[in-house]
């Protein structure tokens, strides 16, 4: 060995043998990702991962579910890890946000949010839309951070139903968190009914079942589509191949499998693509159909959206 060649070997050695460097992030990288839908701009963003207990899930026997889910790697003693999505789509003429996250509604701490937001070059002053697929605090608690608005710029759409529904005093099963959002909102918390416009390119999908008015968005732009379906999935890896799976928190079960059959089975014959609320993230991607279920086909990091 020449003595050149003896210093490189050594040399590579070292790089291999010395500790990690003093500067590296220990921390994940932000958790937002960009998808372009036409002209339209899509950034996912995270708000954080919860577990879900297997047997929240009926339709098929519990052990089936915990090994569909071990299956794909994706079960621990404390349950399915389960990704809390939203998105925001700049359309140019409006920022919409669909959903606005946890932030620690539910006793979980999530809230990541705002921070992905902000590390994917928008401020919360950015948005101008906000619509929520339901009132879950899972999907409308974010909306306040300190006590006062996180989107202090922003009218917050929701179902009229939906609205009608949880804000009802009597009903025990609404999130505080909830009903402060909406309260801090006021003349800007706005409610919408099947058929509505709310924006150009973004049109209103009724999806009832897991909630009395949940709905799902439709983006389209230059013929690409995006359907935003919130919570029609939350075990990817069972309610995909078993759409007949329901969640112990569906409102009507029997109505939240017709909504998911026929979403799925309409999404797949016109190869649309989806994003879904709990889909493991960025939580973007395509149906195929797939025996008496289907296949969910996630899209890839790309440097270009
Ligand atoms: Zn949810």
């Amino acid at each position: 060995m020449g003595a050149r060649r003896f210093v490189l070997c050594l040399l590579a050695g070292l790089l291999f043998a010395l500790p990690s460097p003093a500067g590296r992030h220990d921390t994940q990288a932000p958790g937002w990702f960009r998808y372009a839908v036409g002209d339209f701009t899509v950034t996912a963003l995270q708000d954080g991962v919860i577990n879900l207990p297997p047997g929240g899930f009926k339709g098929i026997p519990a052990e089936q579910i915990q090994a569909l889910s071990e299956r794909a790697f994706s079960y621990s003693a404390k349950g399915v890890p389960t990704s809390v999505n939203a998105y925001l789509v700049d359309t140019g003429a409006h920022r919409i946000l669909v959903d606005a996250g946890n932030a620690d509604c539910y006793g979980w701490k999530l809230g990541g949010l705002a921070a992905n937001l902000k590390a994917s070059g928008y401020t919360p002053d950015n948005i101008d839309i906000v619509v929520l697929t339901h009132l879950h605090g899972d999907h409308v608690c974010g909306l306040v951070e300190g006590g006062k608005k996180l989107f202090p710029k922003a009218v917050v759409w929701a179902d009229a139903k939906e609205t009608a529904y949880w804000l009802d005093a009597q009903n025990k099963a609404t999130p505080a968190g909830a009903r402060t959002a909406v309260a801090l909102y006021g003349k800007d918390f706005r409610t919408f009914k099947p058929g509505d416009a709310i924006a150009p390119g973004m049109t209103i999908v009724p999806t009832p079942g897991h909630t009395p008015g949940h709905t799902a968005f439709r983006f389209e732009s230059k013929g690409a589509v995006l359907l935003m379906f919130g919570d029609i999935v939350h075990n990817p890896f069972v309610q995909f191949a078993y759409p007949e799976v329901s969640v112990m928190s569906d409102f009507d079960r029997a109505q939240a499998i017709a909504t998911r059959q026929a979403l799925f089975a309409k999404a797949a014959a016109e190869n649309t693509a989806v994003a879904g609320s709990h889909v493991a993230f960025p939580g973007i991607g395509r149906l195929r159909k797939d025996g008496t279920g289907y296949v969910f086909v996630p899209v890839e990091f790309t440097p270009q959206p």
